[in-house]
């Protein structure tokens, strides 16, 4: 069975890949970033990685998951996403205090528990943050969707998921309007102030920084 570290470094590959070109290769210090680790604790990861058949390392260009470290990652986010989806259904947590849970149990959790949480849940499509939970299969969902920083005034959208994940982030954007499923008209978007302004369907008003607005995933609300 694969260590928490290695399932740790194939999902967060592949949610760095999610963000670049399709096919491009994941940059070690974007890797290192996203990990909180140095380059140098990467490098060493990616080669054991590699000897295990997860990844494809091309020194210094980059690196990417193979098909097994593919499988493995989307099994470890299936099980991270049913988590965070019955933690918040079943146990009344709040959406922006399940993912440090997840984090854990992710990595512990049986596959007959994991069936059983699927089902009881009805099987799902979408986690509490509007991100896809792939299913036991390993297929995944995507809907088109771009970032709320991109949008331009008078645009109707709907949110699809909040990518940030920390906990004072999701409480702001809850409290905002910006949970998953909720429509807004952009107000304004000010690119020299770096600020994007929203309204809610209830008629208040708030305006996000850009990074703020780079981690709120909308699509058009038909
Ligand atoms: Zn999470």
């Amino acid at each position: 069975m694969p260590t928490a570290t290695v399932e740790d470094y194939v999902k967060r590959l592949y949610l760095e890949q999610e963000r670049i070109e399709p096919g491009a290769l994941v940059q070690p210090g974007r890797l290192a970033a996203a990990m909180g680790v140095v380059p140098g604790t990467v490098t060493t990861m990616v080669r054991t990685l590699a000897d295990a058949g997860l990844v494809h390392y091309e020194l210094r260009a980059g690196v990417r998951l193979t098909e097994a470290g593919e499988r493995l990652a989307l099994h470890v986010l299936r099980r991270h996403r049913l988590v965070e989806q019955f933690l918040v259904k079943v146990l009344k947590y709040d959406w922006s205090e399940v993912h440090e849970e997840a984090e854990h149990l992710e990595h512990v959790i049986s596959e007959k528990l994991l069936e059983r949480i699927d089902e009881l849940l009805g099987r799902p499509r979408f986690d509490p943050h509007g991100d896809p939970i792939p299913d036991a299969e390993g297929q995944i969902e995507s809907r088109p969707n771009r970032a709320l920083s991109g949008c331009v005034a008078g645009e109707k959208l709907r949110v699809e998921c909040v990518t940030a994940q920390d906990a004072e982030f999701l409480t702001f954007a809850r409290e905002n309007g910006l949970s998953p499923g909720n429509r807004l008209t952009v107000v304004r978007s000010d690119r020299v102030a770096g600020t994007v302004e929203i309204r809610r369907r209830d008629g208040k008003t708030t305006t996000l920084s850009h990074r703020s607005a780079e981690s709120v995933r909308v699509s058009d609300a038909g």
